[in-house]
């Protein structure tokens, strides 16, 4: 579903010249689109003049700090003290690849007590009603596309430079799987083209955000694709678990998991894929899917979370073993959603 407030640009651009204290929120554990959206909204408030700030509620992989902006990012989680002055101080709050504050984590009783003027601009299911203003679209690539919208709303497309085009264009790769999926839509090829007219290095974007592995990154994939996944051909579904034990064996940071659970995908005929990771007071859980079986209404009915049709995530605070057991154990109600689905 596509929303934006009534007035967006008129308002928004209005509130963005009487204001300058300017906070860019994103989600935990920020993947390329959080970081390329925010740091895209980021250079471009810098252009408009503002003096804006982008906090992520955690520490994110190495292979995203080559994006311009970052080195002025702050980590909640590394610098509580100077990120919880600047949101006690904000005017405006933006909320970029998100809109429930669960998904900030520790981040979320500051925002929610400040009185700021929130900002939503974000490409999931919406069901934030809090907010001041809402830019979103379900069916955009990523927030990164919406956040090119935003310029092209405010007419301030003359402010992008090239700076820009490579968040926004890391962002839109990164979240489509090189424009493997979520990227039917021709608009998102329009934005593409426009960014390319920046002459942006496109492959090098790429090579930066996937041939920049640790190498302890590339060994955990192979264990996992090698000792860790279980298929399920009935149900085609396949799992990849995680214990802490095995994430402490390949030295783990975070991000070094990004992406496994699409491995499974690639397997003739499933359609469900399930990652699980051991964390210190839950098991958080990736899903994906191909086709119609819709990952995020399973999220939400049996694992506390949501996201998108192919794409969703949620929690388990039972154990490890009981979690995969429970996962186990609700296939055979979904049989026939899977077996729809199989091609
Ligand atoms: P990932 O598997 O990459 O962590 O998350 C994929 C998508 O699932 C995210 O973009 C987000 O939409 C959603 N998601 C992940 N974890 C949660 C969660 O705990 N709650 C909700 N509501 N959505 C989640
Ligand atoms: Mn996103």
């Amino acid at each position: 579903m596509k929303y934006i407030s009534d007035n967006f640009a008129e308002e928004v651009n209005k509130l963005l010249s009487i204001t300058n204290k300017i906070v860019i929120v994103t989600h935990a554990n920020p993947d390329a689109d959080a970081i390329g959206s925010s740091l895209g909204l980021y250079n471009f408030l810098l252009k408009k003049g503002q003096n804006p700030v982008v906090i992520t509620p955690n520490s994110y992989p190495e292979f995203l700090w080559w994006m311009p902006g970052n080195k002025n990012i702050i980590n909640f989680s590394e610098d509580k003290k100077t990120a919880v002055e600047i949101i006690d101080k904000a005017q405006i709050i933006f909320y970029v690849d998100f809109n429930e504050t669960t998904r900030i984590d520790k981040l979320e009783k500051y925002v929610n007590k400040s009185n700021s003027i929130k900002i939503i601009i974000d490409h999931h299911p919406l069901f934030n009603d809090k907010v001041d203003y809402t830019l979103s679209n379900d069916s955009a690539s990523s927030a990164a596309e919406l956040v090119f919208e935003f310029f092209v709303l405010l007419n301030n497309l003359s402010l992008v430079d090239e700076e820009i085009a490579k968040c926004i264009f890391a962002g839109i790769m990164a979240d489509t799987g090189c424009f493997s999926y979520n990227s039917s839509s021709p608009r998102t090829f329009e934005i593409v083209a426009e960014l390319l007219k920046f002459k942006i290095n496109k492959d090098e974007i790429v090579s930066k955000i996937y041939d920049n592995f640790s190498s302890d990154k590339f060994r955990l994939l192979g264990y996992c694709l090698n000792d860790k996944l279980t298929v399920y051909p009935e149900y085609h579904t396949a799992i990849i678990s995680l214990t802490k034990k095995e994430l402490e064996n390949f030295n783990f940071k975070q991000g070094d998991d990004d992406g496994f659970v699409n491995y499974p995908l690639s397997i003739k005929g499933i359609v469900f894929s399930a990652f699980f990771i051991e964390k210190d007071k839950n098991v958080k859980i990736s899903f994906r899917s191909k086709g119609s079986f819709a990952t995020n209404k399973f999220a939400r009915e049996n694992f506390n979370g949501g996201g998108h049709l192919n794409a969703s995530g949620g929690k388990s605070n039972l154990s490890f073993e009981k979690t995969i057991e429970n996962f186990v154990s609700l296939l055979p109600k979904y049989k026939n959603e899977l077996d729809e689905n199989e091609k």
